[in-house]
């Protein structure tokens, strides 16, 4: 499957992946995108804004709880699982836009969550962030200062967090091989990070069912669903 890459990976010592919803898909997590694009009837790309949240903080709050339970109750895949055996044969991070945690389960240690992480919370108002991982009972909760709390998640319209990014595009501009993987790269600024890459010339490899923008920048594209083609990808290392 890789076998046009085959000889350049002796040289090759920091891999960054770039993931999104399609690496989750197959351990039962919706995309959101497409078909997946309701809940209840409500579009979530109308659902997952801050103005949203603020019209009817209890019914986002209500979606949150529902998508709490599917990603606690979700395994990682041989996606996630590919990833993280491969810090034993090279420097690896993961640049993902998932916010379910489902690379750090499977072992990766090296993960900057983009879009934030369905375990945090923090204050509409003051400061106060913190981690909760049962299901929130009161919606929406209460922050001491008497502000209601949110999801530490980054929603449509609102800016990650500059920390994060920062530390992304470094890493991005510093790897030899690039893998983007159940991702379309359709959202902006993450679409930039193979650019960042590419300036390092460093190689550019998109694992994706289906063709996306990204698709002709890149040195090798394969067609299928990151738990099929991942594993693939590690023995090569393994291998090597
Ligand atoms: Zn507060």
């Amino acid at each position: 499957m890789f076998e046009a890459i085959k000889e350049q990976i002796k040289d090759i010592q920091k891999i960054v992946f770039v993931t999104g919803a399609g690496i989750s898909q197959e351990s039962g997590i919706p995309t959101f995108r497409g078909k997946d694009g309701l809940w209840k009837n409500y579009d979530v790309m109308k659902l997952a804004t801050i103005e949203a949240f603020y019209d009817n903080p209890k019914l986002v709050w209500e979606w949150y709880n529902e998508r709490r339970k599917n990603i606690f109750a979700a395994e990682p895949n041989q996606g996630h699982k590919a990833i993280s055996e491969l810090e034993k044969y090279a420097d690896v991070v993961v640049l993902t836009q998932n916010i379910d945690g489902l690379h750090q389960r499977a072992g990766s240690t090296k993960v900057l969550e983009l879009h934030g992480s369905i375990v945090k919370i923090k204050c509409t108002v003051c400061d106060y962030e913190d981690e909760i991982r049962t299901e929130i009972s009161n919606a929406p909760p209460l922050c001491k200062c008497g502000n209601i709390l949110r999801p530490d998640v980054v929603w449509f319209g609102e800016p990650l967090s500059q920390n994060v990014w920062q530390k992304s595009i470094v890493l991005a501009g510093q790897c030899d091989l690039m893998v983007i993987a159940g991702t379309s790269l359709v959202v902006s600024p993450a679409n930039t990070l193979p650019i960042y890459a590419k300036q390092n010339n460093a190689i550019l490899i998109e694992v994706n069912p289906a063709d996306t923008p990204m698709s002709p920048e890149m040195d090798m594209v394969v067609r299928d669903s990151s738990a099929n083609v991942l594993p693939n990808f590690t023995s090569m290392f393994r291998e090597n």
